[in-house]
């Protein structure tokens, strides 16, 4: 098996519920890769108590090694051992536990390859009770990117990480889907707020908790910012052909008639990924999606859709 060119042997990969929960927490302690589940998208995750066993993430991941993970954290307690800056209180308890990840300095005493050397750290505080059952049993923080290969649409069941990762990693942890089914909305605090990945908080939302505006990173010159904008993403092997009018959309279709095409009409931000990887599982060569007016207006979900294909014309 290949990952970033290195080899691996096949490891057995054992599937959780809930139930079993403290067997995940003791393979974490030992240094073992166990994804889990989230409100926004599965997480791979390893223990900030085995940085040792990190570069094993971006290796199954085939993940380029400047690009950071998240910290997930089960109680804001847990922010002196990552910080020196705790973020303003009003924003964590606005959006805390919830799907807003916070990007602030790194406390001096966390190994570099933790951040990827950079001098920041970003930091999530999941709703979903299993991620925050896991945390609590671990009793560090878990570093977590998104549960899939790298490139390919983030896994919003156990189903999909297993297809990305039997094999490659300690366990799986089933906790049903995703409810939000999108990454969350990453914020940079300093030197001013601004938005590095858009998400399901919105940028109004956040502004009226500052009480300031908040900017948008602009992707042209955010890359030293977050060094996963510069990246291919969420991508099935399907194309994706998009339109936000409707005339076109149909006239597209007329044209091009396919059997093995999957149409989505009234696509939906919480099952975005799920169904473009069921296009990939059933061998489909390209997925259609026509955006509403309405849809047109979800920064978080044109960001996904813009970053997987132009729009078609
Ligand atoms: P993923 O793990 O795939 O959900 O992606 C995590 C996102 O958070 C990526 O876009 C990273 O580049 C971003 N990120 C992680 N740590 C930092 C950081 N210290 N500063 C800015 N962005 C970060
Ligand atoms: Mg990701």
């Amino acid at each position: 098996m290949r990952g970033n060119g290195i080899i691996f042997p096949l490891m057995e990969t054992v599937w959780i519920q809930e139930e079993q929960i403290g067997y995940a927490a003791s393979l974490l302690q030992r240094g073992e890769l166990v994804a889990f589940p989230t409100e926004t998208v599965y997480g791979l995750g390893v223990s900030l108590s085995q940085p040792d066993a990190i570069p094993k993430v971006y290796q199954v991941k085939g993940r380029p090694s400047d690009n950071p993970l998240i910290a997930h954290i089960s109680s804001p307690a847990q922010l002196t051992q990552l910080t020196t800056k705790l973020p303003p209180q009003k924003l964590i308890d606005a959006f805390w536990p919830g799907p807003l990840t916070l990007v602030l300095p790194k406390h001096p005493a966390l190994p570099p390859l933790v951040t990827s050397h950079l001098p920041t750290i970003a930091v999530r505080l999941p709703s979903h009770p299993t991620a925050r059952h896991l945390i609590d049993l671990v009793g560090s923080p878990l570093l977590a990117p998104s549960a899939n290969l790298s490139g390919r649409p983030s896994a919003t069941s156990a189903s999909h990480v297993w297809d990305d990762f039997a094999g490659k990693i300690a366990a799986i942890v089933d906790g049903g889907d995703s409810p939000l089914g999108l990454e969350s909305t990453v914020l940079l605090l300093a030197p001013k707020p601004t938005i590095l990945r858009p998400g399901t908080i919105t940028k109004e939302a956040l502004e009226e908790v500052l009480q300031e505006p908040v900017a948008y990173a602009d992707p042209k010159t955010a890359e030293p910012l977050s060094p996963g904008m510069r990246y291919r993403h969420y991508a099935p092997k399907a194309k994706v052909t998009w339109f936000s009018e409707e005339a076109p959309f149909l006239a597209y279709l007329e044209q091009s008639r396919s059997r093995l095409r999957m149409t989505l009409e009234t696509p939906q931000p919480e099952t975005l990924y799920a169904d473009l990887r069921l296009a990939d599982t059933n061998g489909l060569e390209e997925v259609v999606l026509y955006c509403s007016y309405e849809l047109t207006q979800n920064v978080a979900f044109m960001n996904r859709l813009a970053k997987i294909a132009p729009e078609g014309v």
